[in-house]
């Protein structure tokens, strides 16, 4: 095949990488994670920053270069998000990259089922040719994509055009549908785009700081640490059925009944207006939908919002009062709100309380939902899955030809339909209506819920396409193609952060071997697929952010005022928007969304919503007593530990099993003792974990992480029906010890301890 401009690119890519042998000196980092200096004795040469690649928190951090390649990295100091610190993920984030089990290779699964070392051309020749065969035999969206939130936005935005206008796909998702899309479903409803309006300086300005299913301490340690800068000796309180380590340092616990968070949180809005305690001035200015509003909660009184929730009308009056009291109250949530079988109404109730108190748009106030993934935000205005380009509607002709004509395309290359969320995709699998699958930087296989049911869908496909750092990961075990991809730091692009905040990622060091990074892996596919044309413009990452920048402008998220990667640089990061033009602002300033009370609605008004809650999808019985609360376990672990695993230093800081938090009353009366194996089991399967006995569950209620391989063998596939996100915080399971020959359940189905990941 001539060798065209694209392949060029990817070549000479490739030959960057190979200049020299990867020298990386890891600095010892001693117990203390926090703030730190890089080891005199390293005298790094020199110094350039860039941003994490792990949360949403999008701190910086100094890569420390000897002959072009990072061998340390440190928190940068006068950065505006973290100030100097990083949390332990941080520090290792270059382990991961040295790992012996990284992707090297292209490898295609031969007849007898085994993976063959193929060159990148043979690869993408089998890639192009078997999903063009599916399409030709099963129609064009019988191919489909799942990407990531870790990748840069030039690549989610390269991926979405390819995807979508060059290789003729309708379904492509990602997995901020895991985290974040209850947040993008309940913010377009309500402000009419998906606008999270903070600044992080929003967390040190309130007197009352409100965390909704949101365990900061350890999911976004960094967060955590601009509340402890707070000087105005905020109320801290905290929504979670579980004493989480946020919980514990909180000055306020509600410990609510399991996925009673809606009913408590529209006891709450009835308690304020029942008292008169709301900003009628702001409701009467800047919201719609107030008065239907009241008529919908009026029903929830405080006896009823106090026998739903387990908490006493005392103390909901209570919790009623802070809010009323506060002068800038702030209200976050994250995955305890967005992972439930009716999130987006939830979300919404924040966002009701929020403007119901007119706690919007000044200092220290907001409705604020912090985000996951480093680039989550990236994916959910850039990625060309849920929304066009932009957060546009694909469903709009204007909109389509907007974009069309922005990126010089036929309009008609755009599809005129949404795209099936993941869980649909997944259906579609097993409803045989997609037949050919890539997966990009993520791992269903162990982050999916109902995990065993999601497995036995994999092996319908016809073509299965894995592109990963890491060639071993559970999903790409059912691989019938590997393509081997750099991982941060080992390419460049932007990532924009929870507050809104672009920032930027460098080629700091090697991909091993042949391993490309995404944003030439997809420059390569165009190539093998024949529409590399339609992409000649996109000629590198800066470049393709230029394209991005033209699709920003005119919609609430317009970057048109940012010139460049050196700019961000300069100015350390810049949040959304910037325009050309931004009168006497700075690029640097922190800054909050509806300062002036406009929405993004067409009348310029927030909306009030509610809807009536619904029953737990699958209450416990007698059989399945104990409700599982799934979540982050530390902060040394990252999601499906694809990476933190391979760092010495993390593994070091959380327990190597998979463990269950249990009541001590729960375990004196089954007799189980702490560290022995208990089985628990729910409908869908069973695993054997630690018992980790303490009295941060309540009585019924058991906690283990999400991190482990097995914690999904048990979630019920459950999913909010606005914003298609599963619900894997709330489930019914049986708990038992587990007697050293063995015994109850696990007789018939024994499932060993997990000690890997
Ligand atoms: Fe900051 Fe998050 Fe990276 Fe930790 S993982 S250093 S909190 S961006």
């Amino acid at each position: 095949m001539k060798q065209t401009r694209a392949v060029r690119i990817a070549v000479e890519q490739l030959l960057r990488q190979r200049d020299g042998p990867l020298t990386r000196e890891l600095a010892q980092v001693s117990g203390e994670f926090g703030l730190g200096k890089v080891p005199a004795k390293m005298k790094p040469e020199t110094v350039t920053r860039m941003i994490c690649g792990f949360c949403s928190t999008g701190c910086s951090l100094d890569a420390h270069l000897q002959d072009g390649k990072a061998v340390n990295l440190s928190p940068t100091a006068d950065y505006p998000v973290n100030l100097g610190m990083a949390c332990p993920k941080g520090w290792e984030a270059l382990a991961p990259l040295s790992a012996s089990n990284r992707a090297t290779h292209p490898l295609l699964k031969n007849s007898a089922g085994t993976f063959e070392s193929v060159s990148w051309g043979e690869a993408l020749q089998a890639f192009a040719s078997r999903f063009k065969s599916i399409q030709a035999n099963y129609g064009r969206a019988s191919v489909a994509w799942l990407g990531s939130g870790q990748i840069v936005t030039e690549e989610l935005a390269l991926l979405g055009a390819l995807g979508k206008f060059g290789m003729g796909m309708i379904h492509g998702d990602g997995n901020t549908r895991q985290c974040m899309a209850t947040a993008v479903a309940a913010y377009k409803e309500s402000f009419g785009f998906d606008a999270p309006p903070f600044t992080y300086e929003d967390f040190e300005f309130s007197d009352v700081i409100v965390l909704v299913g949101s365990n900061l301490c350890i999911a976004h340690p960094i967060m955590w640490q601009r509340v402890l800068a707070n000087k105005n000796n905020p109320a801290i309180v905290v929504i979670d059925p579980r004493r989480t380590e946020t919980a514990a340092a909180a000055t306020h616990h509600f410990a609510l009944a399991p996925k009673s968070d809606l009913v408590l949180l529209y006891g709450l809005a009835n308690i304020l207006i029942e008292r008169r305690w709301i900003n009628e001035r702001y409701i009467e200015l800047h919201t719609t939908g107030f008065a239907e509003f009241c008529e919908q909660i009026r029903s929830f009184t405080p006896e009823l919002a106090a026998r739903e929730t387990g908490i006493s009308e005392e103390r909901l009056l209570e919790f009623a009062q802070l809010i009323h009291s506060g002068r800038n109250v702030s209200f976050w949530w994250t995955m305890g709100v967005n992972q439930g079988h009716e999130a987006t109404l939830t979300a919404q109730a924040i966002i009701n309380l929020a403007l119901l108190t007119g706690n919007m748009g000044r200092p220290g106030t907001g409705a604020n939902s912090i985000t996951g993934q480093c680039n989550a935000m990236g994916s959910r205005l850039f990625s060309n899955t849920t929304n066009l380009f932009g957060g546009r509607d694909f469903k709009n002709p204007s909109h389509r030809h907007e974009v069309a004509h922005l990126l010089k395309i036929d309009p008609t290359l755009i599809p005129s339909e949404d795209s099936w969320a993941y869980d649909e995709i997944v259906k579609g699998i097993e409803e045989d209506k997609i037949k050919g699958l890539w997966i990009i930087g993520t791992n269903p296989s162990h982050s999916w819920i109902d995990q065993s049911a999601f497995q036995k869908v994999l092996a319908r496909l016809e073509f299965l396409v894995v592109q990963d750092m890491y060639a071993d990961t559970e999903t790409a075990k059912h691989a019938d193609l590997i393509l081997p991809a750099a991982g941060w730091g080992e390419k460049e692009g932007t990532f924009i952060n929870s507050e809104r905040r672009f920032g930027v990622v460098k080629n700091v060091s090697s991909a091993p071997g042949a391993a490309l990074a995404d944003f030439y892996i997809f420059k390569l596919i165009a190539h093998y697929w024949g529409c590399e044309e339609m992409f000649k413009e996109w000629t590198s990452p800066a470049a393709a952010f230029q394209i991005i920048k033209g699709l920003s402008a005119g919609r609430p998220c317009d970057v048109t005022g940012i010139e460049d990667y050196s700019m961000l640089d300069t100015e350390g990061g810049i949040q959304w928007p910037w325009r050309a033009r931004e009168g006497d602002m700075k690029p640097n300033s922190q800054r909050r969304l509806f300062e002036d009370g406009v929405y993004f609605r067409d009348d310029g008004k927030a909306r009030f919503v509610a809807g009536v809650p619904q029953a737990v999808p699958e209450p416990v019985s007698k059989e399945y007593p104990f409700w599982l609360l799934t979540g982050r376990g530390t902060s040394a672990q990252w999601h499906t530990q694809t990476r933190t695993a391979q760092s010495s230093i993390l593994r070091r800081l959380y327990p190597r099993s998979a463990y269950a938090e249990i009541n001590p009353r729960d375990a004196t009366r089954l007799n189980i003792t702490h560290g022995e194996s208990i089985s628990v089991a729910s409908r869908r399967g069973e695993i054997v974990v630690r018992a980790f006995v303490t009295g941060t569950v309540a009585l019924g209620q058991i906690f283990i992480p999400m991190h482990y391989g097995v914690t999904n063998r048990l979630t019920l596939a459950v999913f909010d029906p606005k914003s298609r996100q599963p619900s894997y915080k709330a489930c019914a399971v049986s708990v038992e010890a587990v007697p050293s020959h063995g015994g109850g359940r696990t007789r018939q189905r024994r499932v060993s301890l997990e000690t890997s990941r």
